[in-house]
Parts: structure tokens; C-alpha cells; sequence
């Protein structure tokens, strides 16, 4: 029996030949991982595409190295910050 979270369909069935030339099934997700801006919704740069990916890169791979990289896309960043700015200035 697989294990409880490989039973659900979100995760893609598929055969695969290893390297003792057996066939086993193998589990994938369905869908690929988008990071989004926590602001305005759109896709982020510079940060990876699936789990798999993900998963053998180092933490500063992962993300941009910069305040809210991974959180919010650059133009929303540019945004705040001048906004915050701004606001202290007064
Ligand atoms: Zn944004």
C-alpha cells in the first residue's frame, strides 16, 4: 500500500524505469509551484518552478536575496518603501 498522501489525485501516476530496469510507479504533482507577489498577484522572478526544483537548490537559489524576495515582486517593493519613506519624511 502507498503511503495516505501519495492516494490522493493531485499527485500524477507515472511509471518509471529504474536503474535495475524495473518499472515502479512514481508519484508527481500535478501542478507546478507559481510564487506570486503577496500585493499585486504577479509571478515571481528568480524563484523556482516545482518542488523538484526547489527541493536541490540552496537558500539563497531560492529566492532573491533582498527585503520581501520571495514575497513581493519588485515594483511593489519600489512602491512601499517610497511610500514609506515618504510618510517618515513628513
Ligand atoms: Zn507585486
Amino acid at each position: 500500500m502507498v503511503r495516505p498522501a501519495y492516494r490522493s489525485r493531485s499527485y500524477k501516476r507515472i511509471w518509471k524505469r529504474t536503474p535495475s530496469g524495473e518499472t515502479k510507479l512514481a508519484f508527481e504533482r500535478r501542478k507546478k509551484i507559481k510564487h506570486k507577489c503577496a500585493r499585486c498577484g504577479k509571478e515571481l522572478a528568480g524563484t523556482p518552478r516545482s518542488h523538484l526544483e526547489q527541493r536541490k537548490l540552496s537558500k539563497t537559489e531560492k529566492r532573491p536575496e533582498r527585503p520581501f524576495g520571495g514575497m513581493l515582486c519588485h515594483r511593489c517593493l519600489e512602491e512601499l518603501i517610497k511610500s514609506a519613506v515618504r510618510i517618515s519624511a513628513i
